[in-house]
């Protein structure tokens, strides 16, 4: 409204002027009225894609992978979370590169070519559209390599691989194997684990006693108990069971053992995932127990570290590696041999 008035005032005085000059019979036109120029972010163009890319975060963004298995086909079946990323990585570029043009106004100069402000705002708009729709599409986003504010590298191929998959597979390995968890400032890896979890694809679940709603313990007995750090349930798949009742929990959650327990435990989701069970008839004919069988296919494929994963050893045997359980670990990742 303020704006209308000033206008209508110039017009009004460039009117008289117009009209004293007809009066003094001069020919020469009358000047142009001046447009104010106005900043992108000002523009309704710029506060509709600021609206709509914000809005697309919004409906995406979210930590808990099941939540983010619901927009991809089949639920968790289809779930990538490698490519859940890539899209949300995508969308914050939009929308970063539309707060640059914030304070621009008439055309900006790139390189040799003035592009319309209002034009590249508006493109942009359209780019969101299209990850969208590539998303909802599973559709490649290209690949991407670039560093987090964290300041950790990320890399990604953009290309959508459905949980269970070969490509898939391989991408959640090398994650693991590149996996270096930090201790946050109280020495602890907590936060380190979430984020291996959460780039494995799996989510921990800190309430230990509901893997006996899926579960029992080969013991036949309904109680939890205090000597298992973690566990992992085959007919709740995509979860990691963390027992903070355990009489080691404080003092694993406090060393680098803590994500190699996450990776045992997701080493047994592997194996399940190959074979349908977490105890594969191959192991069972060979009279080998199947934590050996999983902490060598967590050192062999996920980055294991052997002699943190074996220090338990010295109680329970049965987590030693031996030679057997590495060509078996092999024999159920390369060709999915289970029986
Ligand atoms: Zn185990």
């Amino acid at each position: 409204m303020v704006l209308a008035a000033v206008l209508a005032v110039v017009l009004v005085v460039v009117g008289g002027f117009f009209a004293a000059r007809a009066l003094l019979g001069a020919t020469s036109a009358a000047p142009p009225v001046e447009e104010v120029p106005t900043a992108a972010e000002d523009t309704p163009e710029y506060k509709e894609a600021a609206a709509y890319i914000d809005g697309l975060i919004e409906t995406y963004h979210s930590e808990n992978p099941e939540e983010q298995a619901e927009f991809f086909p089949g639920g968790a079946a289809g779930y990538d979370s490698t490519y859940m990323n890539d899209f949300m990585i995508s969308l914050v570029e939009t929308q970063v590169e539309l707060e640059d043009l914030a304070d621009l106004e008439g055309f900006e100069a790139r390189g040799d070519i003035a592009s319309d402000v209002a034009d590249l705002v508006l493109s942009l708009r359209t780019k969101a559209e299209d990850l969208e729709r590539m998303f909802l599409a599973q559709e490649s986003f290209g690949s991407k390599r670039l560093t987090l504010e964290d300041g950790t590298q990320y890399s990604s191929d953009g290309e959508y691989y459905p949980e269970g998959t070969p490509a898939y597979n391989a991408e959640r390995e090398a994650f693991a194997q590149g996996f270096v968890g930090q201790p946050d400032a109280n020495g602890s890896y907590a936060a380190a684990g979430e984020e291996l979890a959460a780039g494995l694809g799996v989510t921990l679940n800190h309430n230990f006693g509901e893997i006996l709603d899926y579960c029992g313990r080969s013991d036949g007995s309904t109680e939890t108990d205090t000597s298992t750090g973690a566990a992992y349930c085959d007919q709740s798949p995509g979860v990691v069971y963390i027992n903070h009742d355990s009489v080691s929990y404080e003092a694993d959650v406090h060393s680098p053992y803590y994500i190699q327990m996450i990776k045992h435990e997701f080493g047994h989701a592997r194996i399940a995932g190959v074979c349908a069970t977490t105890r594969p008839q191959v192991a069972s004919v060979a009279g080998m127990n199947h934590e050996t069988l999983t902490n060598a296919f967590t050192v062999l494929y996920l980055g294991g570290d052997a002699d943190l994963l074996q220090q338990v050893a010295v109680d329970r045997p049965e987590y030693l590696i031996t030679e057997e359980a590495n060509q078996l670990a092999q024999g159920i990742h390369d060709s999915s041999t289970c029986q």
